[in-house]
């Protein structure tokens, strides 16, 4: 091999600019060690519903192991159609839905169907740790607007005015936020979506936590007057089915943006593996009280831990969806990374860091309540006697 080409790196620049998330960093040394409790994994403690599992089970005994259509099984997107018209009030046409391994494909097919190189993305920060990396990949210029504590991390209109440019070619939303609970009132929304239509941008409206809202209404921004025809709604069943291990997920929005997610879809993943989508179409067509009793024994561990942070004195808004607390711990004088660190060392408690989740995060720590309750406790009670030991 010539100098030139040995001092050549095999893996492409692009990739190479992104670190791993801080997420898996932090749990790569959780996982080395035994008698934690952790309260960093963003996924839920309850396994899923019997019926659902044995809606796959069934599908698989009488033989369901082949492909489906690449937009997903003609049933289960019917079956999608009718549940987003009733819980969202969103009409769309099964053409319209695409099946997919979970939002997490989803979202990076919606930014690749819309980016292009130099093209830049808008999304609010602390957020989930993919946006970033993913806008990167399809290179695209990633710009995080900072949302604070102060105003319980809620994004307005005025924030993203001041972080727009004219490359701004997409907006990413999630709400409920991981990872700061953070929901929005209709009149937010109604003001992101006027700042949407006037700077024509697409909104990837990421909503996988929406079931899991404890107050306030449930309204995504697609059902704003005009902002269906320029958003694309992404859903999934991980989070309140508790499906994580199924990995499937949907996309809705207007039609060629649909079929240009699908054209990638198409060529990289084929399909979302049958089995889980006769899952989901069993979790939509037998809905069983099962996510409204996971729904309240979130919204139980919410309270709890809400007063707990507050209480030890780690300043800590309130949660109003999906399973995070994020509570400050900047006036401690030491980094995110580092609190998380002494506190796994010292007391056993595992949270995430929340620089993993972009830099407006540094200063908090993230606390999953997707735990059992009395292990919320324990937690609760190592954390407050970890924090008075920091205090003079
Ligand atoms: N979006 C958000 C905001 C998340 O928190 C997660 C998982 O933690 C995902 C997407 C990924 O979801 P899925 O399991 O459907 O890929």
């Amino acid at each position: 091999m010539s100098d030139s080409k040995s001092a050549r790196s095999r893996i492409a620049a692009t990739l190479r600019q992104i670190p791993p998330s801080g997420i898996r960093e932090f749990f790569d040394i959780v996982s080395a060690r035994k008698d934690i409790i952790s309260l960093g994994i963003g996924e839920p403690d309850f396994v899923t519903p019997w019926h659902i599992r044995e809606g796959s089970i069934f599908a698989l005994e009488r033989g369901a192991t082949s492909y489906t259509s690449n937009r997903g099984s003609p049933r289960l997107r019917e079956a999608l159609t009718q549940y987003v018209a009733h819980a969202f009030g969103l009409t769309y046409a099964s053409d319209d839905v695409l099946v997919t391994v979970g939002v997490s494909e989803a979202l990076d097919l919606a930014v690749r169907a819309i980016v292009e190189p130099g093209d830049a993305v808008l999304y609010h920060e602390p957020c989930y740790v993919s946006y970033a990396p993913v806008i990167t990949l399809a290179h695209g210029t990633p710009v995080p607007v900072a949302t604070k504590r102060e105003n319980d991390f809620r994004l307005n209109r005025e924030m993203l005015e001041s972080a727009v440019t004219a490359r701004c070619k997409a907006l990413i939303l999630n709400f409920p936020t991981n990872p700061t609970g953070t929901t929005l009132e209709r009149s937010d929304l109604e003001g992101i979506a006027a700042f949407a239509v006037e700077h024509d941008l697409v909104v990837v409206s990421d909503e996988i936590y929406s079931e899991l809202t404890y107050e306030g209404e449930r309204l995504s921004i697609a059902a704003l007057p005009g902002m269906q025809e320029r958003t694309i709604f992404l859903h999934g069943f991980s989070k309140a089915w508790a499906m994580t291990g199924f990995r499937v997920g949907y996309a809705c929005g207007p039609s060629d943006l649909i079929a240009a997610m699908t054209k990638i879809h198409q060529y990289t993943m084929l399909c979302a593996p049958i089995l889980s989508q006769e899952a989901a179409l069993e979790a939509l067509v037998n809905p069983e009280p099962h996510i409204a009793e996971m729904r309240e024994a979130y919204r139980t561990r919410r309270n709890l831990i809400h007063r707990s942070l507050n209480d030890m004195g780690l300043p800590c808004h309130r949660p109003r969806g999906a399973f995070y607390a994020f509570p400050q711990i900047a006036h401690f004088g030491m980094s995110a990374k580092e609190f998380a660190l002494r506190l796994l060392e010292e007391k056993r408690v595992a949270c995430v860091p929340g620089s993993a989740f972009g830099e407006s995060g540094a200063g908090f720590i993230r606390c999953s309540y997707a735990t059992d309750i009395e292990e919320i406790k324990e937690a609760m009670a190592r954390l407050a006697d970890f924090v008075r030991g920091l205090n003079p």
